[in-house]
């Protein structure tokens, strides 16, 4: 399935920072939410990060990316305050750009999951998905300046944060692959 419009409006009802999606990091999430929260970055981790591994699977070729990803606690997110996200501001990169991400644009079960739990889908101004398009690419070059630092620190997360990082936890393999053909198409 290729969604090519969709109505969407924010109704701030917390639905989606309580399913079991993940938030992850980038390197500069990581440093804008801890100077918010006035914690240095090891700080930030030891309080409210999970490490997990994501594997990837590109025509049978298995690559295990690091991320570094909020906590949940028992109402959802750990950032989670109500209905409402405690970091709006400077939230990660992720949960600002939803859902005009790969994961619910790209992927059918992706969309399904948020169909499912979005009250707001459906509703308020009608978006063109071929001119959301371009948050596909910035995401995907976000993903691929992550991997490049990576790539330089032996795909060390921690040497590259410069912290000690939790015990990883494996999740699940993931197979959304974004290719030039899927966001640049007419
Ligand atoms: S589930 Fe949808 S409507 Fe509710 S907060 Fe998330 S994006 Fe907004
Ligand atoms: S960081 Fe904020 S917006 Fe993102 S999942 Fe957590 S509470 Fe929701």
């Amino acid at each position: 399935m290729k969604l090519k419009s969709m109505r969407f409006k924010c109704l701030s009802c917390g639905e989606c920072c309580r399913w079991g999606g993940y938030a992850f990091l980038y390197p500069d999430d990581v440093t804008r939410i801890s100077e918010h929260l006035n914690l240095t970055l090891q700080e930030f981790i030891n309080k409210y990060c999970r490490l997990v591994f994501v594997e990837y699977n590109e025509d049978g070729e298995v690559t295990k990316i690091p991320y570094l990803m909020l906590g949940r606690g028992e109402n959802g997110c750990i950032m989670l305050d109500g209905n409402l996200c405690s970091i709006h501001p400077v939230k990660p990169f992720q949960c600002e750009a939803a859902p005009f991400l790969a994961e619910f644009l790209l992927d059918d079960e992706g969309a399904k999951a948020f169909a499912d739990n979005c009250r707001g889908l459906g509703r308020g101004p009608k978006f063109d998905i071929a001119e959301q398009r371009y948050r596909l690419s910035v995401q995907n070059d976000r993903d691929g300046d992550y991997e490049e630092s990576l790539a330089a620190h032996n795909w060390n997360l921690a040497e590259l944060l410069g912290v000690s990082l939790p015990e990883p936890e494996v999740i699940e393999s993931c197979g959304v692959i974004i290719d030039d053909e899927e966001y640049n198409e007419d």
